[in-house]
């Protein structure tokens, strides 16, 4: 709650239930919930803390602050992901009766399942170093910048960098023959003793691919 009041009061964010005319939800005594089609792009996602650009669904979150009654905007995407639980009571209630004009809305399930499949990316996503196929031939070597052919061996390492106070791995695509040479870069976070071992742990191969891998590396040493 505590954090609800400072955004009322500190970011201008929370929007009008009308921001030209009369709407519905404005004559209904604004109801719990509003989905619509955003009428301005000028709120942010309590969610994923980007604009809302005009026209895209979102979900309106009644909250009650000092200056009275107000929604806090979520893109409907964000909050499925988010606020399952709202989002549902939100389609119970059919909260996009309220809007001017009643937008379009998909599917409850379709929403979960946007839901599910975006927990199993999290839940699949994998940690440098890994070894994989490259899945197209856009990527290119950090090392020395020749393009990696779809199909073949690439193999991504970390690399720590700099965000103000912070430091963070990024991942970066380096040829299996280039590997040694990066490896010796005071940035990369592996190092030839410990490659091997973390790659097969990480990138879930077939023992053959693995072996594979390993010979297109070459020696460490
Ligand atoms: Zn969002
Ligand atoms: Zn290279």
């Amino acid at each position: 709650m505590n954090k609800e009041r400072h955004d009322i009061n500190h970011d201008h964010e929370l929007e009008p239930v009308a921001e030209s005319s009369t709407t519905k939800a404005e004559e209904a005594g604004k109801p719990p919930y509003l989905i619509e089609e955003a009428r301005s792009a000028r709120a942010r996602c309590k969610t994923c803390r980007k604009k809302i650009a005009k026209q895209t669904l979102r979900l309106g979150i009644l909250i009650v602050g000092p200056f009275g009654p107000g929604y806090l905007w979520h893109h409907l995407k964000c909050a499925a992901g988010r606020l399952p639980e709202r989002v549902q009571e939100a389609y119970e209630q059919e909260a996009w009766r309220w809007a001017t004009p009643i937008p379009k809305v998909p599917s409850l399930e379709s929403l979960m399942k946007l839901k599910a499949q975006a927990e199993e990316r999290r839940a699949t996503r994998k940690f440098p170093p890994y070894a994989e196929r490259a899945p197209s031939g856009r990527s290119s070597c950090k090392h020395c910048g020749q393009t990696i052919e779809k199909g073949t061996w690439r193999i991504v390492l970390g690399r720590e960098v700099e965000f103000g106070s912070q430091v963070r791995t990024t991942p970066i695509n380096v040829l299996p023959a280039h590997v040694k040479e990066v490896l010796q870069e005071p940035d990369c976070t592996s190092t030839s003793g410990d490659l091997a071992a973390t790659i097969e742990k990480n990138s879930g191969l077939t023992s053959a691919d693995f072996t594979a891998v390993l010979t297109a590396i070459g020696s460490l040493d």
